[in-house]
C-alpha cells in the first residue's frame, strides 16, 4: 500500500486563497484590513528570511505589513516600549517578536509584554490558558499545531474516537496539539496520548496510533513496523542532516529529514506528510489566520 501524500504546500495555497478572498470582504464592507507587525531584532540570517517570508506572506493576502528592525544592542526597556506602542496602535492586529532574543533580555518578559488580543502565535500565557479551556473560549491556536489539525481535518480523517499519540510535548508542539486533539468538537474529539523520553514501551504505544503525530526533532526516530496500518502520520520533525547543491540555484542547501522513517512508512501508513512539504509550510500560514481573526474578534465577526 502506498499512502497518500498529505502535502502543506498544496493546502497552504487553499487557505492563502480564503483568507485573501475573507480580507477582501472584510476591506469592502468594514474598510479595514489585519495590520501585522514583525519586530526583528539584530540581523541573524535564519530570522530575517524568516520575517521576509512572513512579510511576504502577509503582503500576498492583503494585510498591512510592517517590519519593525531593531539593532542586536537594543535595551530590553526599549524593546517593552516598542510592544506597548503597538500593544495600543489600532491599526495592528498582531504582533509577532522574532525569535531566539539577544542573551541581555529576557524572552519570556518580552512574550508576555504582547497584548493577549494581538498575540497571533498563541504563546502567551492567556492563550495557553484559553487553549486549554478549549471552544469558544480559544482565540490563537499556536499555528504549528494549528497547521497539523487543519492538514489532518483537510485529508479527510476521521478525528471523533481516533487514537491519537504525539510523540513529544514541547509547549509549542507536542503539548498544545495533544490539547487541541482532545477537545469536544470538530476536527478532535479524540483519545489522546502523550509519549516522550520518560515513556516506556514507546512502540507500543505508537503502534496503536490511528493518528500519530511525532514532533521529537530526532531523525528517523519512529520505526515503520511501529505504525498501524492505515494510520495517518503527520511528521513534524525538521532535522538537518547534510548538506547538497540545489540543482536550481547551484547554491548549498540543507537536506532535511523527518523524524518518521518516510520511505517505508508510506508503504504501511494510509496517509502521511513528507519532509520537506509537509507540515512546514503551515506555520506561516496558519499565522495569516490567527491575525485575520484577530481583525475579525475587534470587529465582533469572529
Ligand atoms: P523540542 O522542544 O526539542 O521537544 C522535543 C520533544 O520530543 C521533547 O518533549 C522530548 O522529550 C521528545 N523526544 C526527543 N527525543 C525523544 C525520543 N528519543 N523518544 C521520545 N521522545 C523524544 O522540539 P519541538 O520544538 O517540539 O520540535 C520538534 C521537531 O519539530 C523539531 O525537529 C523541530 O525542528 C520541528 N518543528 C517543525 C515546525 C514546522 O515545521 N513548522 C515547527 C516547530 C517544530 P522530553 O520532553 O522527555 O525531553
Amino acid at each position: 500500500m502506498t499512502a497518500k501524500l498529505i502535502l502543506g504546500t498544496e493546502i497552504r495555497e487553499q487557505i492563502l486563497e480564503e483568507i485573501t478572498a475573507e480580507v477582501k470582504a472584510i476591506k469592502a464592507k468594514h474598510g479595514v484590513v489585519p495590520g501585522l507587525v514583525t519586530i526583528l531584532i539584530g540581523e541573524n540570517p535564519a530570522s530575517m528570511s524568516y520575517v521576509t517570508l512572513k512579510i511576504q506572506t502577509a503582503h500576498r493576502v492583503g494585510f498591512t505589513e510592517v517590519q519593525d528592525s531593531q539593532p542586536v544592542d537594543i535595551s530590553e526597556a526599549d524593546l517593552l516600549a516598542l510592544i506597548d506602542k503597538y500593544n495600543k496602535d489600532d491599526s495592528i492586529n498582531g504582533i509577532l517578536v522574532q525569535l531566539p532574543l539577544p542573551k541581555h533580555i529576557n524572552e519570556k518578559k518580552v512574550l508576555n509584554a504582547i497584548d493577549p488580543d494581538k498575540d497571533v502565535d498563541g504563546f502567551h500565557p492567556v492563550n495557553v490558558g484559553r487553549l486549554m479551556i478549549g471552544g469558544s473560549e480559544v482565540r490563537f491556536p499556536p499555528c504549528t499545531p494549528a497547521g497539523i489539525q487543519e492538514m489532518i481535518v483537510r485529508a479527510g480523517v476521521e478525528t471523533k474516537g481516533a487514537e491519537v499519540v504525539v510523540v513529544g510535548r514541547s509547549n509549542i508542539v507536542g503539548k498544545p496539539i495533544a490539547n487541541m486533539m482532545l477537545q469536544k468538537g470538530a476536527g478532535a474529539n479524540s483519545t489522546v496520548t502523550i509519549v516522550h523520553t520518560g515513556t516506556k514501551n514507546m512502540d507500543a504505544h505508537c503502534k496503536r496510533a490511528d493518528i500519530l503525530i511525532v514532533a521529537a526533532g530526532v531523525p528517523g526516530l519512529v520505526k515503520p513496523e511501529w505504525i498501524k496500518p492505515g494510520a495517518c502520520v503527520i511528521d513534524v520533525g525538521v532535522n538537518r542532516v547534510g548538506e547538497k547543491v540545489s540543482e536550481k540555484t547551484g547554491k548549498k542547501i540543507a537536506i532535511l529529514k523527518g523524524d518518521v522513517d518516510f520511505d517505508a512508512a508510506k508503504e504501511i501508513a494510509g496517509s502521511i506528510t513528507p519532509v520537506p512539504g509537509g507540515v512546514g509550510p503551515m506555520t506561516i500560514t496558519m499565522l495569516m489566520k490567527n491575525t485575520l481573526k484577530s481583525l475579525k474578534f475587534k470587529l465582533g465577526i469572529a
